[in-house]
């Protein structure tokens, strides 16, 4: 198993309290991205080494464990690729990384700055944080960075962000930027 260099403890005491907004984004959707689809397809991938948050126990998660081929991740990861689906309301501070980051996701451009833009991946419902363009928090903003500059420090992570990025690139998606790394 490869070694963890992230200190997830830490970013998950950085991220147990900051939300998007200063009230609860839920209300304006219905808490659509906490709603199981009509196939229970919804869930989130955990990043390499993130399971040490995780007893495996939890009554509410259902775990898949996938190769990494199966869903285009980089070569550079290995066997299990984490996929946990919540079969009702988490505890909150137990919540994975991508359910705190959320709407926000990690760009990189050809010369390595991190970008902050709005998640571009397709989704099975709409987040009006998106949709409508909502303002977000600055102090959000700033954790889910710094979180996303210590993520990518592993070499996996990295190379997932880049090949997303590219692909983002190659297809002309215009990603809505709101944080950029370096930015006087
Ligand atoms: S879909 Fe968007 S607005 Fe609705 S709860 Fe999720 S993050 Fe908040
Ligand atoms: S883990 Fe929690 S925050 Fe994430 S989708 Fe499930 S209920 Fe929502």
């Amino acid at each position: 198993m490869a070694k963890n260099i992230i200190d997830y403890k830490e970013l998950y005491k950085i991220t147990r309290e900051v939300t998007p907004l200063q009230e609860d984004c839920g209300l304006l959707c219905g808490g659509i991205c906490c709603r199981p689809d009509k196939d229970n397809t919804i869930g989130m991938y955990l990043f390499p080494g993130e399971e040490v948050m995780f007893t495996g126990d939890e009554d509410w998660l259902v775990w898949e464990h996938f190769h990494p081929e199966e869903d285009d991740f980089p070569p550079s990861w290995s066997y299990p690729v984490y996929f946990i689906k919540c079969t009702r309301s988490c505890p909150r501070e137990k919540r994975p990384l991508s359910c705190r980051f959320f709407p926000l996701a990690p760009h990189l451009l050809s010369d390595n700055t991190l970008l902050l833009i709005h998640e571009t991946v397709q989704l099975p419902y709409r987040c009006p944080l998106i949709t409508k363009r909502i303002p977000l928090r600055e102090d959000f903003i700033q954790v889910v960075a710094y979180c996303w500059q210590q993520l990518l420090k592993d070499g996996r992570i990295r190379d997932l962000v880049k090949m997303d990025s590219q692909d983002r690139e190659k297809y002309g998606q215009k990603p809505y930027i709101l944080w950029w790394e370096n930015k006087a």
